[in-house]
Order: C-alpha cells, then structure tokens, then sequence
C-alpha cells in the first residue's frame, strides 16, 4: 500500500482558515445543478494586493458545510493502493532497471532470395542467442508470423477476412527444414505462430550461448495483415524470418501468438542480412548497406556520399533512372543493423532514390514514380524533421540511417525502416511519415511488450508525435481530434482500458485506445497535474533508462512518480486501468467579506469516478480574474468539496478548466455565473518545449 503523505503535510499545513462556518451554510448547501446562489454583491472596496497562495479548507462534518458521503469508505481508496508487480532486483522501486537486470540478446544472420516469379522468399538464418537470465533453458521459443497465413491460424478465426489485419483469404506459412542446434538435427513443436525448439543440452544461465539455424521459405502475401505486401513488382517484407520470443523476468517466455492486430516483442541484437533480387532491383532495408560497390553505380555512389554530409536532398536516383527496364540475373544486397530488435526491406526495380542527412545520420526516401504522389517528393526531408526534432526534444537518434518507403502498407514501422501508404492527402505524408519514425523511439528504442501494451509504443509514440505536429503547423492542436476519438468509442460502448492487450480492443476503437487517449491524458498528466519542466524531464528519464531494455508499464509509472516525486495512483487507476471519464462542476458559488477580507466559496462536486486537480478562474465584480488550483486530494472524503478562496473583491462568475485542455467530458457544470472565458485552443504542447530544447540532459 502507498500512501500519499507529502501531498497531506502541505495541505494540512498551509494556513488552513478556520472561518465561522455557519456564515457560509447558504452558499453550500448542494441544490440543482445551475440554479447556484447568486453571487454576493460586492460590499467593501476592491483590496488590491498581492495575495498569498489558495488556502483550502476541508469541508468539516458537523459544522455546517454539507459534504456528500458517497463511495468513502476507504477514504484512500480512489487516490492511492495500486498494486504493481515487484519491485525486485530486476526493477526497482524507482521505475529503473535494478542492480540485476537481465535481458536475452539474439544476434542473427540471414540470406534469403526473393523469387519474384514464385513469389516466396527462401531464406537461412543462424541465431547465435545468448542466456543472459538466472534461469537455466531446456527449450526456446521462435515467432513464426507468416503462420498467420496458414489455414485455420488463430489469428484468421478472428479477423474478418477483408479487414485491416485480415489474411482475405491467402495461403501462406511458414516451411521450416533442417533446423539444428548447435549444428546437430533438432526437434520443434509449432503451435500457431510459436515454435518450440528442444534444445540438445540445457542452456546454462548468465551468458552461455546457443546456436540455432533453419532453411525457412514462404510465399509472400500481398495484403501481409498492412504490415508486409506486394503491390506490381514493389515487395515490402517484414516478419520474414523465424524470429526469438523474448524471455524475460515478468512473464518467462512471451508466447502470445501473432495474431494480426498485435504488434511485436523481440530481443536485441546484431543482424547481418543478404537478399538475392532481381539485378534491376533497388533495396531499401534497415541497417546500412555493406556492398554498394556491387550493386550501386559510381555516380550513385557519389550522390550518397554527397548526401551523407549535406542537410540538402540529393537525389540519388532520379526520375530519369528510375526506370523498371528488366535486368538480367539477381544481384545480393548485405546490410549490417546493430542493437535492432528486427529487420524489414523493400525492393522495386523503379525507386526514386532521395537522400539527405543531419548530424551524421543519413536520411532516405524510396517511391515508385508517379505512383507515389507529389508529396513523396518532401518524403526525405519530412524524415529530417523527424529525426532531428525528435533527437532534439526526446533523445538522440541513435542508428546511423533512417528510411521511408512509400508502398501499399498504410504505415509500418521497422528498426532504421518505416513503410508508408501512398500519399493520398494534399499536405503529403508527413503526418504518417512523422509517426512510423516516431516509432525508432518507442518500440524500436525503448523496446516494450507491444503485443500486451499498446500505449507503451503507440500511445507514447502519437504523444511525442503531438510536438512534431504542432511544431511543424504553427499554431495548429491536436488536442480535439484526440478527445474526438476518445468520446466516439465510451459513446459508441467500445472502450476497454489502456491496459487492455491490443488483440483483445475492439479494431474500432483501436486507433482511440492504442493511439489518441494515451497521447490525451499524457498530455493531461503533464499539462495539468505533474507540470510540464518536471514531466518532460522525467519522460526523458524514462528514455535514458529503458533505451534499448524491455520497460514494463510500472517501469513507466514508477519513473514518472519517482522523478516528479508525486503519487498518481489515483491518475493511472483512472485513465490507464479503467474506462471512466473525468467529470467535474461548479455547483454554487458565493462570496463574502469578513472582517474586511474577501473570500469565496466554491462548492465543487465530482460526478464520475475520476478525481483530478481543480483549475478555476474567478472573475471578480470589477472584472479582473483570479486563479486558483486545489490538488487531487481534496476528492479523499467524497465526491462533493467546498473552496474556500481569498479574493480580492465579489466574485460574479467562475470557469472550470481556463485552459481547455482538461478532458472534462461535461463542459455544461464547468461555469457559472458572468464567466470568463476560456483561453483560446492552441497547441496543447505549448510551454515546456523551451525547457525541453536548452535544459539539456
Ligand atoms: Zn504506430
């Protein structure tokens, strides 16, 4: 159990005003929503002066303030009591890795062949993987996502066939011959999209390795579940080859099958990969390209080495050579990736090759012409953007390349390698550009469990892309279109909490659970409840600490507690594990001098299970405001609290939320009286960038 004592002390300690209650009883007694006491007219001259902070004071039984009893008997129950797994040697209390934190690691080399006629690929791959747990293995566990195409795989039983993620009816899957361990003959049990291999002799714990290899050969889908395809002789492929599951100190071996909607969790490593192409073929992949004397030209070459060095796009291959004239033969492309959780690449005989770079890493665009609208021609420099300003807000990019490839895959991202659907709208692919870059960050870099927990990488990642956004279109927010979504799926019945795995959210409702609510209320815990210095610091703490290691959810929650010294349970109870909405108002509002001192009174009332922190703006009889904020606790006791606030002078009216960006779903009870207003909607991540870009690390 933890409980929230520092919050305590600094309310119980603040000049608590122990005013002759029974003056207030009119103002407080709870009525109708609307129908509040009219404010007092202002009785003595306005008192200008600085005032001290907002004191509080609780509404006391028996004293003539009316305060609801509703649902308090655990007072601490709706604010504190979140039960998390550890903390432990492997993760400690903090949200850190502890002093014993292990992860596995699997390096990988492959060489496949892309039959263009058959359509397959026919590969080899050896896994060289490293025990690095306290645990002792008999048996280990690969990923075989193209098993999604079998026949009566899980994952089509529970798609439609024609959806997103759905296979639409093709017959695919995995063959796997010759698998040996340690070069002797092995034996294996597939189940779905999970293969147990039988290792020869135990694998000892910390450090001792294992050496895997197997020929695997399937044929390539064209509609790969939007992660993978064909489209004409463009092949996009990802999932391509038998992959580890993660072993880890939470869950052992992860084997949650692949199943279309969920995305991915895999171990670090180096992997060292040859494809064999049609010899007119131009491969984009992850990692860097270890041949290019065998199959770039001298002046292709020389192009990439300008752009290695210039913030300007360099066309590499221009629309001139981009030309899909047959070539005889096939031609092997190797490219080396180091501490990637995977590789993907594409290949077409007829890219438009752009490249550029900043401080050191080189930026490409690849897109088939004119197929891939006008905007693709901004595809290399909206990479760019991301990268630097992601590196600039966030974290350093830490991979010496970053491409985009414009395909029939709508968005896919890949360590060093995002595909991007072919720019349908007129401002170009910048935004979808901007998001599967995003994604070098989290889950490329921060490696989450993305198949348990789709905010940790995609609602992360659409909160890092709202700066991006807003950066790029001055004066533009984000924030209607999250709530937008967020609303649609509690008004339409399909929420499930953020915690929910992705296979099990409603595909509907996806895009509001996995993506925009999380960006919404991170947004929320960093604008109105942790503040924006102390947030964007630690959210960076959160990177430093879990780059390229596998964070779990506590991880997260525990850094952002630890490094903003605040409690949130209450915060994470409401919007992560569960599907409430916050909803607060302003029943009646009054005020009064006594003994020559203003004060007003605030009678508040929380209708939903959510507490939050109270922003309020008064507007005072000679029409200037004054704020005030009253922390989440003053919800301990009840759904109903009673301000009371020094004031200069008569309130006549107050706003709930000045700054609109709080997701109260009832903006009804949010005023009362001559109101202010609200402040205009502007970008949602304004404030704190400053902070963000010279405060450094
Ligand atoms: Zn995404």
């Amino acid at each position: 159990m933890r409980l929230l004592h520092s919050g305590m002390n600094h309310i119980v300690t603040s000049r608590l005003v122990l005013l002759p209650l029974a003056v207030w009883a009119g103002a407080c007694a709870p009525g109708p929503r609307g129908t509040s006491t009219a404010p007092a007219p202002a009785a003595a001259p306005v008192r200008v002066e600085s005032l001290p902070p907002v004191t509080l004071e609780y509404p006391s039984s028996g004293g003539g303030v009316a305060t609801s009893a509703t649902s308090n008997l655990d007072e601490f129950a709706r604010l504190d009591h979140m039960d998390w797994p550890g903390p432990n040697s492997y993760r400690g209390a903090d949200g850190a890795p502890g002093p014993a934190y292990w992860q596995q690691r699997a390096n990988y080399d492959i060489r496949a062949t892309l039959d263009t006629g058959a359509r397959r690929i026919q590969g080899h791959v050896t896994i060289t993987y490293t025990n690095n747990s306290p645990d002792t293995l008999r048996y280990v566990w690969l990923q075989l996502d193209q098993n999604l195409y079998r026949t009566g795989s899980r994952g089509s039983a529970l798609y439609p066939q024609d959806s997103r993620w759905g296979v639409r009816g093709f017959q695919g899957g995995y063959e796997i011959t010759d698998l040996r361990v340690n070069g002797k003959s092995a034996a294996s049990r597939v189940n779905d999209t999970m293969m147990q291999v039988t290792l020869d002799a135990p694998l000892a714990p910390r450090g001792a390795s294992t050496t895997l290899a197997m020929d695997f050969t399937f044929r390539i889908p064209d509609h790969g579940s939007d992660r993978m395809g064909r489209d004409g002789t463009l092949y996009e492929i990802a999932q391509w080859y038998p992959r580890m599951a993660v072993y880890d100190d939470v869950r052992g071996w992860n084997t949650d099958p692949y199943l279309g909607q969920g995305e991915f969790y895999l171990e670090y490593g180096d992997i060292d990969y040859a494809v064999t192409v049609p010899a007119g073929y131009t491969v984009a992949g992850s990692g860097v390209l270890e041949n290019p004397g065998d199959v770039l030209t001298g002046v292709e070459r020389s192009r990439l080495a300008r752009a290695a060095t210039s913030t300007a796009v360099v066309p590499v291959i221009g629309t001139s050579d981009a030309t899909a004239t047959p070539v005889a033969g096939m031609k092997t492309w190797r490219f080396r990736a180091h501490n990637v959780r995977d590789v993907a690449w594409a290949g077409a005989p007829d890219f438009r090759w752009d490249a550029t770079s900043w401080n050191g890493v080189v930026i490409q665009a690849f897109y088939q012409w004119p197929k891939a609208g006008a905007g693709w021609e901004n595809a290399a420099e909206n990479t760019q953007w991301t990268i630097r300003t992601y590196s600039t807000l966030f974290f350093p990019y830490p991979y010496p390349q970053a491409s985009t490839v414009a395909g029939p895959v709508g968005g896919m991202e890949y360590p060093m390698f995002v595909m991007v659907g072919y720019a349908a709208q007129p401002q170009g692919a910048f935004d979808t550009i901007d998001h599967e870059q995003g994604h070098e960050w989290f889950p490329m870099m921060v490696g989450s469990n993305e198949r348990r927990y789709a905010w940790m990488d995609e609602g992360i990642n659409t909160y890092i892309n709202t700066f991006s956004n807003e950066l790029r279109k001055p004066g533009t927010s984000r924030w209607s279109g999250y709530l937008e979504e967020w609303r649609a799926v509690v008004e339409n019945g399909t929420q499930s909490p953020l915690m929910t795995m992705p296979d099990l959210i409603n595909p509907g409702a996806l895009g509001a659970i996995g993506y925009r609510k999380p960006a919404a209320v991170l947004l929320t815990l960093r604008d109105h409840v942790v503040g924006r210095e102390a947030f964007d610091r630690a959210f960076r703490e959160y990177i430093r600490r879990w780059a390229f290691r596998h964070p779990t959810p506590a991880d997260f929650f525990r850094t952002i507690e630890s490094y903003t010294g605040q409690d949130l349970s209450w915060f994470w109870r409401g919007f992560f594990y569960g599907t409430g909405v916050l909803d607060i108002g302003i029943d009646s509002v009054s005020s009064a001098a006594v003994n020559g001192d203003y004060r007003a009174m605030v009678t508040l009332s929380k209708h939903s299970d959510i507490p939050f922190p109270v922003e309020l703006r008064l507007k005072l009889a000679d029409g200037s405001t004054q704020d005030a904020r009253l922390p989440a606790l003053i919800w301990k006791d009840g759904d109903r609290y009673v301000a009371a606030i020094p004031v200069r002078g008569a309130v006549v009216g107050a706003r709930l939320w000045p700054d609109p960006t709080v997701p109260d779903w009832n903006d009804a009870n949010d005023a009362w009286g001559d109101a202010p207003p609200a402040e205009p909607a502007g970008p949602v991540t304004s404030g704190g960038l400053t902070s963000l870009v010279n405060g450094g690390r």
